[in-house]
């Protein structure tokens, strides 16, 4: 079990996407076979709930996970492809922490994610 949990680990800290468990599931039965969804799902709630890990909610109805890490960045999800991509925008950081204060608040945390769509594909076209 531990040396399950340390597997999962490292497939986690080596992905660079956003994986969800099925797809952890899949990584780790390449290194070990007799792992079980069961495990990953526990694994992974664990490293949740110990802060180690981020769920995430791109609206596809797969919770996805990735390694917290103490540089922030946002995500823009393309809503065609499903690919998701990462940035860092610090005229957002400033106006969020405005807006925050505006209100009367300090900002401690946020989620920004874009849904989009490729400039020039069309709605019911390919991919
Ligand atoms: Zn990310």
């Amino acid at each position: 079990m531990t040396e399950q949990r340390r597997i999962i680990a490292a497939i986690l800290s080596e992905a660079t996407d956003h994986p969800d468990v099925e797809e952890l599931y899949r990584r780790a039965s390449e290194v070990d076979p007799k792992i079980s969804i069961a495990t990953v799902y526990r694994t992974v709630r664990m490293f949740e709930e110990a802060g180690i890990l981020e769920r995430l909610d791109f609206r596809d109805g797969r919770a996805r996970y990735e390694q917290a890490t103490d540089d922030h960045h946002d995500h823009l999800i393309d809503i065609d492809t499903g690919e998701v991509i990462e940035f860092h925008n610090e005229e957002i950081e400033i106006l969020q922490r405005r807006i925050a204060e505006e209100l009367g608040y300090e900002l401690i945390d946020h989620r920004l994610d874009l849904y989009c769509r490729k400039i020039g594909r069309s709605k019911a076209g390919g991919r």
